[in-house]
């Protein structure tokens, strides 16, 4: 049977990825039925909010969407919208492995996931100014928020997680050192579930600047990781970083209830239109959306024809040295998938 899913095509070069990827998907066998629906630049456009009801509708019915990069105006204009689709939806866990495809790079052979808290920590946005004599902005405060109920399912996620996919340790890194209430209130409930899995999962934890500073030395020690919200941001990237970047990052934004796939980077204004963006992190996106709905054989026919696409070094897009368009490599996938 297939699935419906929501495909918000996205801003920028989203538009161009998103439509590679579901040739890829479709090619592939993926059972699924998209529901198009606008967000983003795009929707302001055409409907005067980021996120129209009728993208929020659709999510809610078919609880999986897959989206590419959206636009958000810095500092003005409207919040993020991948923000607020995390708190609408409660998408607490955010999946984003690390995986070397790409031969040549600085590491070879890197298969890391991290586990980053989506929807706590600063990044809720409690923040104001202090005004003080004739400077109303002479400081600024935010709060960062732990609770026990957020840490506590984040780090049994990452467990379970380890469990599913038959991974060894799990690497809780915080900085409790010094933010003793919040970091040590991750810290204490990550020791206290990891005894749950004492048996099954090997468990430490460490403090976030060493755990930077290792990823870059030795990242082979590392499994899966597990943080607070801003920093799985940093590290997530800083993981990007070891297997060639955001271009080949894709993640996944999950909850109870429902679970959104996307490409770790951005929009690439100055690539939109042109056809020459690397669809990768997107198609990746899609193969994590396919395991996620129990369609894990569609998406290995995937990532064993970009495995092999990438290997062959015929058809790549600039970015990753090559000459090709996004079509073209698309094709190559396609053909490969085809042959197989
Ligand atoms: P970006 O990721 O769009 O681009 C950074 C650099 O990487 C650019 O040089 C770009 O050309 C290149 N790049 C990114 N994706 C690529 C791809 N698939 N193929 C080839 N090259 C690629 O980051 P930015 O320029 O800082 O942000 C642009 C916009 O995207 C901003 O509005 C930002 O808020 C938004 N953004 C959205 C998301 C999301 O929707 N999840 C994530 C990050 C940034």
């Amino acid at each position: 049977m297939s699935q419906m899913v929501t495909l918000i095509p996205g801003d920028g070069i989203g538009p161009g990825i998103t439509a590679a990827t579901v040739r890829v998907l479709e090619a592939a066998g993926a059972r699924v039925q998209w529901d198009t629906r606008l967000a983003g630049v795009a929707a302001v456009e055409e409907h005067h909010t980021p996120i129209p009801d009728g993208t929020i509708a659709s999510i809610r019915e078919t609880r999986i969407a897959l989206k590419g990069p959206l636009t958000t105006p810095v500092g003005v204009g409207f919040r993020s919208i991948n923000v607020t689709l995390r708190r609408e939806f409660d998408l607490y866990a955010n999946v984003r492995p690390a995986k070397t495809l790409m031969p040549g790079g600085r590491y070879e052979g890197i298969d890391l996931v991290l586990i980053r808290e989506n929807t706590e920590g600063l990044y809720v946005g409690v923040e104001h100014y202090i005004g003080m004599g004739d400077d109303p902005k002479a400081a600024a405060e935010s709060v960062m928020i732990i609770t026990r109920y957020g840490a506590e399912r984040i780090v049994r996620y990452a467990f379970e997680y380890a469990l599913a996919n038959g991974r060894r340790k799990v690497t809780l890194a915080h900085k409790a050192n010094i933010l003793k209430y919040t970091q040590g209130l991750f810290l204490d409930v990550g020791r206290r579930i990891a005894q749950e899995y004492a048996d099954r999962v090997a468990f430490e934890d460490r403090i976030i600047d060493a755990t930077a500073m290792q990823l870059v030395l030795d990242p082979y020690q590392f499994d899966v990781l597990v943080m607070e919200n801003m920093f799985g941001d940093i590290l997530s990237d800083e993981m990007a970083g070891l297997v060639g970047g955001l271009g080949m990052a894709p993640g996944g934004n999950i909850g109870k209830d429902a679970a959104i796939f996307e490409p770790v980077h951005g929009s690439a204004p100055d690539l939109a239109g042109k056809g020459v963006a690397n669809p990768t992190a997107m198609l990746l996106a899609g193969c994590m959306m396919l395991e996620h709905i129990d369609q894990a054989e569609a998406a290995a026919r995937v990532r064993i024809a970009i495995e092999a696409t990438l290997l062959a070094r015929d058809s790549l897009t600039p970015d990753l040295g090559g000459k090709s368009g996004t079509d073209t490599y698309a094709d190559a996938i396609i053909s490969r998938i085809e042959r197989a």
